[in-house]
């Protein structure tokens, strides 16, 4: 019998801000499983939107998270020093025909929804995010038409060919997309979610100003970093489909998921960044400890903390 992978998670926060008490919930449940099971905490730096995200933050992040009494057992992960990695992705993506250079811009897009829209009299598809999906089918283009202009020096984002991705998983007999959902705990028992990433329509891999995405760094990096379960908020639970059928395509194993509870202001909103009152920074400058903020996010204090 081959022996179950140790367990290991992560805390991948952006450095484009300061934690607030969403992020030190997931942060808190992911360090609490690992000790619990005896496994590994690691934590990554989601770094790849350089022109938001700042080394000051990252340093804020990695204090933040030593006062929680949070240290991870291994060496930071930036996604920033791995673009070549993601690239890598994109080339053997390439190299199957299931991505493609498009050249709309925002605008170009926002305007065509619109026209869509009042063309039809109806709300344009959206993905589960709620964002329109791309009105620009692949086919509007030849593929040499997009080379040319790729040659040519034009801007463009590199899209997933959703369709041609599922039709070739299809194809190789991998069977239905799904993932195993830890119920309750992050190791609580396994229920098998069917993964709709059609829904998403074309993602994009790669944007103009930065080399890769989330979905796409995501997913190199919890294979890179040996993550067997991936412990996040329930804001990311339909995102997990995009993220199996890469998997599936790039041959890298699929982890364990849990996607916890969101910790919500008092209006019932998701908490920002923005709001600086939730914020590590601004509750420890205002005198609370790290039992304050585990009383206040209804966590036990571990014998560590
Ligand atoms: N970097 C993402 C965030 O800050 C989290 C990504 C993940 O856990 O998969 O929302």
């Amino acid at each position: 019998m081959s022996k179950p992978a140790p367990f290991t998670c992560r805390f991948a926060p952006s450095p484009n801000g300061r934690l607030h008490l969403g992020h030190a919930f997931s942060a808190l449940v992911n360090a609490e499983a690992a000790r619990r099971l005896g496994g590994t905490f690691l934590v990554r730096l989601e770094d790849i939107d350089t022109t938001r995200c700042r080394p000051e933050y990252a340093r804020g992040i990695l204090d933040d998270l030593a006062w929680l009494g949070i240290l991870p057992d291994g060496p930071v992960r930036r996604q920033s020093a791995h673009f070549g990695d993601y690239a890598a992705a994109i080339t053997r993506l390439e190299a199957m025909g299931l991505v493609y250079p498009a050249f709309e811009s925002r605008s170009e897009i926002a305007g065509a929804v619109i026209g869509q829209e009042s063309a039809t009299g109806r709300p344009a598809p959206r993905d589960p995010d709620g964002a329109p999906l791309n009105p620009f089918p692949r086919s509007a283009m030849s593929d040499a038409a997009r080379a040319a202009l790729r040659d040519r020096g034009a801007p463009f984002v590199v899209r997933l060919d959703m369709a041609a991705s599922i039709a070739a998983l299809r194809d190789m007999g991998g069977g239905p997309l799904s993932w195993e959902e830890a119920q309750g705990l992050p190791e609580g028992p396994l229920k098998t979610v069917e993964a709709d990433a059609a829904r998403w329509g074309d993602v994009v891999l790669a944007r103009k100003d930065v080399p890769t995405s989330y979905h796409l760094s995501v997913v190199v990096d919890d294979a890179a970093q040996g993550i067997s379960h991936v412990i996040r908020g329930m804001d990311l639970f339909h995102a997990t489909a995009v993220h199996v059928l890469l998997q599936r395509l790039l041959g890298l194993p699929t982890p364990v998921y849990h996607h916890h509870r969101l910790i919500l202001d008092d209006s019932g909103y998701k908490l920002s960044k923005s709001n600086s009152a939730t914020s590590l920074a601004a509750l420890r400058a205002a005198g609370a400890t790290p039992q304050d903020v585990l009383r206040r996010l209804s966590l036990q204090p571990t014998p560590s903390t």
